[in-house]
């Protein structure tokens, strides 16, 4: 990052703890220096623990310019480990402050991601919330290895500013750091289920569940069969007072 700001080390894995001003600012920056290939990821809890047995995961994270802590888990963490987080910058907070952002300055976003027509559904609500929002363009994440050729030519002649890709964690982060030299996109973004919200396809969790740090709960509750991903949370809690308790000694 160019910015300096503090960083967690979770479980090996490098995380920033910046705020939603601050993650916008850092993409504004990079845009102003017409930085090449960024990636930025936002990271719950689940994705580290995976890491933290994954090598290959590890190194994407660390080779990330920015990785904003997108769980409750995740602040939870950095605070156990000393750091001083400022909450959470989740994937649809940060998408929708550059799309306001980005309508300002005129940035062009690409969508790639989620069902097809979801995406598109996502950007024509942005664009009438976010009057002046330029969509270079958008693709369903539903494609075989042999269109992926198709839609990486289709991303480069529309030649965005920032890539938005929802095709779940940590698939779309894998996707990002394997083409975005190839890409030539200043800045990829890895969003999950983000634009199946924006489009209405589905809801959010209610504000005060989100104020509550309950967010995990009613996503489990409205899709059970999450369960198998959540059941890393315990196992995450565990290595992290692990963590703690180990560098004390
Ligand atoms: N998805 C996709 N292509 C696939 C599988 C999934 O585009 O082959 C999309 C899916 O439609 C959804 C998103 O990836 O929009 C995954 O959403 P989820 O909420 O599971 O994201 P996560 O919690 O993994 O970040």
């Amino acid at each position: 990052m160019n910015i300096k700001k503090q960083q967690a080390d979770i479980l090996g894995c490098k995380v920033d703890l910046v705020n939603l001003n601050q993650a916008v600012g850092e993409v504004a920056a990079l845009l102003n220096t017409r930085e090449k290939a960024a990636q930025i990821i936002t990271v719950n809890a689940e994705i580290l623990y995976e890491a933290s047995k994954n090598p290959e995961l590890t190194e994407v994270i660390n080779s990330a310019h920015m990785v904003t802590p997108d769980g409750i888990g995740v602040v939870w963490a950095a605070r156990q480990l000393g750091g001083n987080p400022q909450g959470r910058v989740t994937g649809i907070e940060l998408l929708e402050a550059l799309c306001q952002e980005g309508a300002r300055q005129g940035w062009r976003m690409f969508f790639f991601g989620a069902a097809p027509g979801v995406a598109e559904q996502a950007a024509d609500k942005l664009s009438s919330r976010y009057p002046g929002l330029l969509i270079a363009g958008t693709i369903h994440g539903y494609f075989s290895p042999e269109g992926e050729g198709d839609i990486i030519a289709a991303i480069k002649s529309a030649a965005p500013d920032i890539l938005f890709v929802g095709l779940g964690a940590p698939r779309q982060e894998y996707w990002i750091s394997q083409h975005k030299e190839e890409l030539d996109v200043p800045v990829c973004i890895g969003i999950g289920g983000s634009f199946d919200v924006l489009s209405g396809l589905k809801k959010r969790a209610p504000e005060l569940m989100i104020k509550l740090n309950l967010e995990w709960f009613y996503r489990l509750a409205s899709e059970p069969s999450r369960i198998k991903r959540q059941m890393a949370l315990p196992k995450f809690v565990w290595m992290i007072l692990r963590q703690k308790y180990r560098r004390r000694l």
